[in-house]
């Protein structure tokens, strides 16, 4: 599979060139040059395989040539037994009609980490080949901090410095990043805000001092070989409910947009999705997007739902490539107009193209305290905020009836404990993997929000490139 970028501007690449650029060159995003699809008969085959096996199934046409499948099947293998659940991402019923994925058994419960261990893995499968090395550089506000360290921690040739704003993490997600000891993390606490971290990660990437000595890359979902990794378990979910045969809605809590493009992706490679539900919470330029036309970003308001307080969604850029007729040239003029003006409105034929999978929702805190109260009492089900704004989104899109709708769970309840509190009545506690979290030794370097001291540290601290 030849990969090109979404600006119409950069070289083609194949998996492995994807996997370690991240970003195009043209500041554009990757995506295949045609999608791969599986014929009705091809996926009712798929049917009662192993969650590994499926992925293999799923992925190969993506890496091939650059993984054999036996390497896919290595790497799925270890990255997926990491999961607490034998399924890897169970479904569960709610009622007649919903259902509900599980997609946080991983080790930092949330779903980030069904991509992230397989990218962790993909990284040293294909660094020790090119016998180079690479430095992770990051800043988090919550969840990618920790399933990017817990997915890299300890391995060969990667080194991850993750900046988090010091004192406005939580205590699980903080303790979730600084308690792994390996000599490849290094968790940095900045005196200042998330935006002031990302702005010296972004300064970062074009230091050229920087990048002439370390291979830098990022984590965020805009490296298609996570989004890759996402589609995998559409087809799980399907495949249970009656696929082929019979038609899924997905209701999927949105931020990046990278989750939702991963159903998508799996509808174009031949999965009868009816809908893909498009939740989005009081952050709504989604939801603002799909239903009129306007892309324009507001200021982020902070919600109990905190990974999904976003104002741009960079994946969204792959879908408008993609119904827009994959003009880069054009599409990269109304890119370039949205950096400067912050505002965009949809062409006719982007929306006309969303049109026909995607709808959206948007929740506001009352309906995402209610879809938590809901699930509780009627479906003895205690379910985290972001995973309530998918549910919310699921009951109200009007799917017709016989259509099953699964929401996608992105996060353990347990990761918004004080949310889930107010909301049910109930404390969920931390699964028996996680008991100890507040025992454990911390460790992490405090810096000043300072550009040249962030530097100095990652300089002093990081094996340059080959
Ligand atoms: C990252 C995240 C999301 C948003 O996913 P996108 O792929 O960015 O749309 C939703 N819920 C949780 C819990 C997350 O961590």
């Amino acid at each position: 599979m030849k990969y090109v970028s979404t600006r119409g501007n950069a070289p083609s690449l194949d998996f492995e060139g994807v996997t370690l650029a991240g970003l195009a060159s043209d500041g554009g995003l990757y995506v295949p040059e045609a999608w791969p699809r599986f014929s009705e008969a091809e996926i009712a085959a798929m049917a009662g395989l192993s969650y590994v096996e499926l992925a293999v199934k799923v992925m190969l046409p993506f890496v091939t040539p650059s993984l054999t499948e036996d390497d896919l099947r290595d790497l799925c293998t270890r990255a997926y037994g990491r999961f607490a659940h034998q399924a890897v991402t169970p479904l569960v019923q709610f009622d007649q009609q919903h259902w509900l994925l599980e997609l946080f058994h991983g080790p930092t419960l949330a779903f980030k980490d069904v991509a992230l261990q397989l990218l962790g893995r993909l990284f040293e499968h294909f660094l020790a080949k090119r016998e180079d090395h690479l430095t992770i550089v990051g800043a988090t506000s919550g969840d990618t901090g920790s399933a990017a360290i817990d997915a890299v921690a300890g391995r060969e040739r990667v080194d991850i410095f993750m900046l988090h704003p010091d004192g406005r993490v939580s205590d699980v997600q903080r303790r979730q990043m600084t308690t792994v000891r390996a000599p490849n993390v290094h968790n940095i606490a900045i005196d200042g805000s998330f935006d002031d971290a990302q702005a010296m990660v972004k300064r970062m990437f074009v230091d050229s001092h920087m990048t002439g000595r370390f291979r830098i890359s990022a984590v965020n979902s805009i490296n298609w070989a996570r989004l890759m990794a996402q589609v995998v378990y559409y087809f799980a979910a399907a495949l249970q409910l009656g696929a082929p045969q019979r038609k899924v809605a997905f209701s999927v809590p949105t931020g990046n947009f990278g989750d939702v493009f991963a159903g998508y992706v799996a509808a174009q490679m031949g999965l009868p999705v009816e809908r893909l539900i498009v939740a989005t919470n009081v952050n709504d330029i989604l939801h603002r997007a799909l239903s009129s036309g306007d892309y324009s970003a507001g200021t982020v308001t902070p919600t109990a739902a905190p990974s999904m307080d976003i104002q741009v969604s960079s994946n969204f850029e792959r879908l408008l490539f993609d119904v827009g007729g994959r003009d880069g040239k054009a599409l990269a003029e109304q890119m370039a107009g949205f950096e400067s003006t912050k505002a965009m409105q949809l062409t006719n034929a982007q929306r006309q193209g969303a049109a026909a999978l995607f709808t959206s929702a948007r929740a506001d805190a009352d309906d995402m305290g209610q879809a938590m109260a809901w699930a509780h009492e009627k479906c003895g089900q205690v379910i985290d905020p972001h995973t309530a704004i998918g549910l919310h989104a699921a009951r109200t899109a009007g799917i017709a009836a016989e259509i099953p709708v699964v929401t996608l769970a992105t996060a353990h309840p347990a990761k918004f404990r004080d949310a889930v509190e107010r909301a049910t009545g109930t404390r969920p506690s931390l699964p028996g993997r996680m008991g100890d979290l507040f025992e454990r030794a911390e460790q992490y370097d405090r810096l000043p929000g300072d550009y040249d001291a962030v530097r100095d540290f990652i300089e002093a601290h990081a094996t340059p490139s080959a």
